[in-house]
């Protein structure tokens, strides 16, 4: 059996190119605006010589209709089928409400979560990313998904939950 990680958090914080860091290649689709990736896709990965799932979903979006729920419709199933999921931040946005209430949905859950704080472009600010403890979801990690910067440890802590 292999563990599935689903990557999940708010449109345009770089879940696409987190994915695609894991990866190694540009498979999963990054675009300059948000909400690009609607449906959920599932990628074979490896890390350490273990082979995972890694699902890259559209951003979730609390309470709205239409199209956005469905969004937030895939992102849940997508934790349903999940072992572990992993919440996108953006550190240049900060916390925001849309953050908060995707940590209830992801405490309803019960699955392990890890957080990474992401667009930590340069490693002198990786200390920004304590603020993301207010989450109450662990220890975050800082990352630049972009630069690759991180991402190690942020596997490493990733590959305990599955
Ligand atoms: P998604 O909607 O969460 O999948 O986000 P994407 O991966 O599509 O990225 C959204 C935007 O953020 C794109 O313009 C990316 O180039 C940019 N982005 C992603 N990761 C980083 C990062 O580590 N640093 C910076 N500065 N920008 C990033
Ligand atoms: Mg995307």
């Amino acid at each position: 059996p292999v563990g599935v990680l689903a990557v999940v958090g708010r449109p345009n914080v770089g879940k696409s190119t987190l994915v695609n860091r894991i990866l190694g290649r540009k498979a999963a689709v990054v675009e300059n605006k948000p909400g690009v990736t609607r449906d959920r896709v599932s990628y074979e990965a490896n890390w350490n010589g273990s082979d995972f799932l890694v699902v890259d979903t559209g951003g979730w979006e609390a309470g709205v209709e239409g199209i956005d729920s469905e969004v937030a419709n895939q992102a849940e199933i997508a934790v349903e089928l999940a072992d572990a999921v992993l919440l996108v931040v953006d550190a240049q946005t900060g916390l925001t409400d849309m953050d908060q209430r995707m940590v209830r949905m992801l405490r309803k859950s019960k699955k392990p979560v890890t957080v990474a704080v992401n667009k930590l472009d340069d490693v002198r600010d990786f200390a920004e990313a304590s603020d993301f403890w207010r989450l109450g979801m662990g220890e975050p990690y800082p990352i630049s998904a972009m630069h690759g910067k991180g991402v190690g440890d942020l596997l490493d802590a990733c590959m305990t939950m599955l």
